[in-house]
């Protein structure tokens, strides 16, 4: 009959995407059926698997692996998957989608050495903090021919080539998660069987030595990584018809370049600074007057010079090599060493008090010297720049003189400023010498390996646009997957009504929307006279209270509400972050200099700021000019990338850290959920149950379930087998869906038949 029998196993029931934001925390009467195999959370929040044997009123008795029974609460029971499905290779595939479950099947995985698992269209890569045996020529070969299937970046990026050719579209694989997570280590991999595939013109060889050159300047120790990305990174690769890698171009994100001058103990600036002061062959030394790292004064205030496992000395030649490799010339590579060496020195300059009025003057010693002989300015010029500042008044120069603390500031901004041009010359070099050639075929593959969401203790300037920037990438991830998944659907015929997705433009309205956002109201403030990090907090509360991604906080406080979790920022610094000025004595100083390298970051920090200020100066002034403030600037390159990436087959990779101690073989389960929340990972699974996620062709399931039947069926074509199991098992017609080739089902619906036919 078509109605449900009494004896019938009840359907679970659905939860709709409304009705639950925690998919994970839904347990279904079945679960207090006897001798189910069930999930119950330790009192330390992990989760362990049981058995029940009896249940009575709110307590269900349990017995443990180990054979020990323990007494529980009925509804703190989460069902478990029956045993076929453990380390299933895509999580969709779990009948029931729940967070113990997800955890245990990706745990599962992980202590085989499997740390990649499909989450339906997204690889999640949990980071195994040791060589795994999953790479390599004969593993490149295995997904090249089809031959090895398990989820890996190898099969992503087989995917996006072979979705290229096929659909002459340009693909992109957008890599995301936390610091540490192994982003980096990721986006290589993939790098390297591009390269296989597409290489025999031996530019994938310079693409690849484009690595070592971009982590020894944009990466450092951080106390969360030792090697740390400090800047965002889009490489597109470019293919030729037949194919073949034809060329590429690099793309870098906002370089942190405060830790040039300062940072944390524990922590490192920049590996080219140790790996220099290592490794520099004898000749070099003496040019560039090098001593050991200890002797500058912005590598030694963190107090940490080496780290375990890495020879500094050995990376220096590395690094050389690969510069080579990208053509950069030999005079180039000793101007960039130079370069490094000024903003050393620089760092050792300090100044002793001239008046009472604690204006300064720096010291005449080595440290100036080497600065003025490495950048190639006169030693005079270089005084007057450290110490004063011309100041245009009405059609007047004035001349000022700096305190103590402003003559450390611009010290520090042209240390800076020198590092973060020297960065961006780099990556130009790098892309003259990968560019592709004339012929453009317009097919590329694009890899995006971007800092992930922060959360710290304290956030500020460079966690809000790190944050702004994920809250981008979560929308764009959001929408195609969404469309994805509602593609299939109508391809195999189903009937789908559109599921609408609450996705977070609200929060990227709170920042982008004129003239009321973040973003223009700390534009705005960057430019107001007697604008501090305060009045900039009140004036976020003052216009921003009613939002509802918004939270005022007392004091120079402001909290996000982020897709990943709110976030309390600390303006402090925020403004100066922002406005990011170099002064243009400082400009003018570079733009003197008989090095090549200073002249050409002068003029194009020249360029930067062509519009000139009209109207009064502000107090902190001297800027004669006016240029892009970070924030805005940042915004627009993210729009760029956005609509980049919007005209390319996406393919994401989530990286998990499977604990804070960059240490193999443990797996902290509360660690990893947060962020598989964080990142978005269990969003989409849970989109994806709003939808129909478990898939089986009408031959598969005819097969496996053919013989749970009590009635012939008159035809034994695999539909019409299909149709009757799904009868007699009283599957609610809203619980699965037939297509073309397909049947689709709602979560939990095949939990039922596989007990049955197991208990069979
Ligand atoms: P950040 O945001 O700080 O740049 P990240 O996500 O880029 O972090 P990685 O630098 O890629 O993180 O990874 C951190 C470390 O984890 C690596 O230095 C490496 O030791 C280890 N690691 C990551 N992925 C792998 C892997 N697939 N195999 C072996 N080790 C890995
Ligand atoms: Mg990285």
């Amino acid at each position: 009959s078509d109605d449900g029998t009494e004896s019938a196993p009840q359907p679970l029931p659905s939860i709709s995407p409304s009705s639950s934001d925690h998919w994970w925390s839904d347990t279904t009467p079945y679960v207090s059926k006897k001798k189910i195999h069930s999930w119950f959370q330790l009192p330390n929040g992990n989760w362990e698997l049981g058995k029940i044997i009896s249940t009575s009123g709110t307590e269900s008795d349990i017995t443990l692996p180990d054979g020990k029974v323990l007494k529980v609460k009925a509804e703190g029971l989460v069902p478990a998957n029956p045993d076929i499905l453990d380390g299933v290779d895509d999580l969709m595939q779990l009948s029931y989608l729940n967070e113990p479950s997800v955890l245990y099947n990706l745990q599962y995985r992980y202590n085989r050495n499997m740390i990649y698992t499909k989450a339906g269209p997204v690889l999640v890569a949990i980071n195994p903090f040791k060589k795994v045996p999953l790479y390599g020529n004969d593993y490149i070969k295995g997904y090249k021919n089809k031959a090895m299937e398990s989820p890996h970046v190898y099969a992503i990026t087989d995917t996006a080539i072979r979705e290229m050719i096929r659909d002459e579209v340009n693909q992109s694989i957008i890599i995301s998660g936390e610091s540490g997570a192994g982003k980096t280590e990721t986006a290589k991999i993939a790098m390297q069987y591009l390269a296989a595939l597409g290489g025999g013109s031996g530019i994938e060889y310079e693409i690849l030595k484009t690595n070592p050159i971009l982590e020894a300047f944009g990466n450092a120790k951080t106390l969360r990584n030792d090697n740390s990305s400090r800047f965002g990174k889009l490489i597109e690769i470019h293919f030729s018809e037949t194919g073949k890698i034809s060329g590429a171009n690099i793309q870098t994100f906002l370089l942190e370049k405060s830790r040039v001058v300062q940072c944390n103990e524990g922590e490192r600036s920049y590996h080219i600074f140790y790996q220099l002061c290592a490794g520099a062959p004898p000749s070099l030394r003496e040019k560039l007057n090098l001593q050991s790292a200890e002797e500058y004064r912005y590598l030694r205030q963190s107090n940490c010079f080496s780290i375990t496992g890495v020879n500094d000395g050995e990376e220096f030649r590395i690094v050389m090599e690969a510069l080579d490799v990208v053509h950069i010339s030999k005079e180039n590579q000793e101007n960039v060493f130079a370069m490094l060496a000024a903003v050393l020195w620089l760092g050792n300059i300090s100044f002793t008090v001239i008046d009472n009025e604690n204006h300064v003057q720096p010291v005449e010693d080595e440290g100036l010297f080497n600065v003025a002989k490495l950048i190639g300015c006169d030693i005079e010029d270089l005084k007057l720049t450290l110490s004063t500042r011309k100041m245009k008044v009405g059609n007047d120069i004035i001349v000022q003189k700096l305190t103590l603390s402003q003559a450390i500031d611009a010290r520090d901004a042209l240390a800076k400023s020198i590092y973060a041009s020297l960065f961006d010359w780099l990556v130009e070099q790098i892309n003259n010498s990968l560019a592709v050639g004339k012929k453009r075929t317009g097919r590329s593959i694009s890899i995006l390996d971007i800092y992930g969401f922060e959360s710290f203790e304290r956030n500020s300037f460079e966690q809000f646009c790190i944050n702004y920037a994920n809250e981008r990438l979560q929308q764009h991830f959001n929408r195609h997957l969404f469309k994805l998944e509602q593609e299939e659907y109508i391809q195999d015929g189903i009937d789908w009504t559109k599921v609408e997705f609450e996705d977070n433009q609200d929060c990227l309205n709170l920042f982008e929307k004129k003239p009321l956002g973040l973003l223009s109201l700390l534009d705005e403030e960057s430019t107001f006279p007697n604008g501090t990090d305060l009045t900039f907090a009140n004036k976020l509360r003052q216009h921003l209270n009613s939002n509802s991604c918004f939270q005022g906080e007392r004091g120079k406080a402001f909290a996000v509400c982020h897709y990943a979790g709110e976030v309390t920022y600390d303006t402090t610094g925020f403004l100066e972050k922002n406005r990011d000025l170099l002064h243009l004595d400082s400009i003018q100083l570079l733009s003197s200099c008989t090095c090549h390298l200073p002249k050409q970051f002068a003029a194009h920090m020249l360029l930067q700021s062509e519009k000139p200020v009209v109207g009064p100066l502000h107090k902190s002034g001297g800027a004669d000019s006016q240029k892009l403030s970070v924030a805005t600037k940042f915004k627009g390159q993210l729009f760029q990338l956005m609509q980049r990436l919007e005209s390319t087959t996406p393919h994401f990779i989530r990286c998990i850290k499977p604990n804070n101690f960059q240490s193999p073989g443990s797996y902290e389960q509360g660690l990893v959920l947060q962020q598989l929340r964080c990142c978005g990972v269990l969003e989409v699974v849970r989109i994806s149950r709003s939808g129909f996620p478990t898939r089986m062709s009408h031959q598969k399931f005819a097969r496996r379930y053919g013989f749970l039947l009590l009635e012939n069926v008159a035809s034994q074509d695999p539909l019409s087998v299909s149709v009757a199991i799904l009868h007699q098992f009283s599957i609610l017609p809203e619980m699965y869906q037939v297509g073309y080739t397909k049947l689709f089902f709602r979560t939990g619906q095949i939990g039922v038949l596989e007990d049955t036919r197991n208990r069979t």
